[in-house]
């Protein structure tokens, strides 16, 4: 049973960014507010993760960790339209086959919080704890007892520059979220959380924090609704590029995604009004019918697929041409 959790979590888990995508994503979908994350050794050697979220029960801390249990779909039709980020229940499970796994929560109202550990296929306990409320997970000493994955992993920086670009993604889609990221006791970020009441403006402060002010002369803002489509964001025009480095952000429905439909769409449109632009540079939110889009793809990627695929392109093609085509107000 461990031989096949560590062969399934090689799916999920294919290096330390992908744990922490995975620990983001649920304290997104316990309504955290405030997430801090900590890693050493480029995620590899620890990755903690702390929220405020809704928390777990003792009783369903070992639940939590057991592969295909999930608190978040109760139905069939449920997987049509998932809202939350996570579903199968498999991701803890699957890193806790392959790291030391600390699991520490107290709901609301608990008396105190409790904690679990798991490493590999020793047995759980669990015990007692102090926490003030929310949930953090602490993810050790990853593939500790697959040293052939281990051997797979990168330099420390290559997979801290991962984490990173997982963590610079999921804070830019929830500014009303604080995020703070600490490598090495260095702190990396530490994202203030805005009200809901200006999305737009709270949107393109996150933005400015996690792309650069360098961005924003060169932005403008795009907005724009056909039926149940919208595509809302930053364009900017090429003039601006951070060393280099093409800064594209394409989410749907609130997930980020490297979609080859939508980066076409894009590229085409960039072409169109500039003839052969090369750094394009965008943060765009596609919204439209849960139903139109599937998720589900594969559990690690970042792929989607559309159902009217034809009708996406065109309409996300002509939203940033017509953006790109108006003067700079
Ligand atoms: P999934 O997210 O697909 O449900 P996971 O393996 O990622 O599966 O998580 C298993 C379960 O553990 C979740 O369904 C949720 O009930 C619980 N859980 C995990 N992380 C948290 C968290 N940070 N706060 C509250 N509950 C959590
Ligand atoms: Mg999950």
């Amino acid at each position: 049973d461990l031989l096949i959790s560590q062969i399934a979590a090689g799916e999920v888990v294919e290096r330390p960014a992908s744990v922490l995508k995975e620990l983001l994503e649920n304290s997104l979908d316990a309504g955290a507010t405030k997430i801090e994350v900590r890693l050493e050794e480029g995620g590899v050697r620890l990755i903690h993760v702390a929220d405020d979220g809704c928390g777990i029960a003792a009783d369903d801390l070992p639940l939590a960790l057991s592969r295909h249990a999930t608190s978040k779909i109760t139905s069939l039709e449920d997987l049509e339209c998932v809202a939350s980020y996570g579903f199968r229940g498999e991701a803890l499970a699957s890193i806790a086959a392959v790291a030391r796994v600390t699991v520490t929560s107290k709901q609301v109202g608990a008396a105190h919080a409790w904690r679990l550990q798991r490493s590999g296929d020793e047995g759980d306990s669990v015990q007692p704890a102090a926490l003030s409320g929310g949930t953090m997970i602490e993810v050790a000493d990853l593939y500790f007892n697959t040293p052939a994955r281990r051997k797979f992993l990168k330099a420390e920086a290559t997979e801290f520059a991962h984490c990173d670009e997982v963590f610079r993604r999921i804070a830019l889609a929830r500014p009303d979220v604080a995020f703070s990221l600490t490598h090495q006791g260095r702190e990396k970020w530490r994202l203030a959380s805005a009200s809901a009441v200006r999305p737009f403006e709270n949107f393109s402060r996150r933005a400015k924090e996690i792309i650069g002010e360098a961005f924003f002369p060169h932005a403008r803002a795009i907005d724009v609704a056909a039926g149940p489509l919208r595509l809302s964001g930053l364009a900017a025009m090429p003039a601006y590029s951070r060393s280099g480095r093409d800064e594209q952000y394409f989410f749907v429905n609130g997930r980020f995604v490297r979609d080859k439909l939508l980066m076409h769409a894009a590229r085409q449109a960039y072409e169109d009004i500039l003839h052969g632009a090369r750094h394009p540079a965008y943060v765009l939110f596609l919204e439209l019918d849960p139903a139109g889009v599937d998720v589900n793809v594969h559990p690690a990627k970042t792929e989607v697929r559309f159902r009217e695929a034809r009708g996406i392109h065109q309409f996300v093609f002509h939203a940033i041409q017509r953006t790109l085509a108006t003067p700079l107000s």
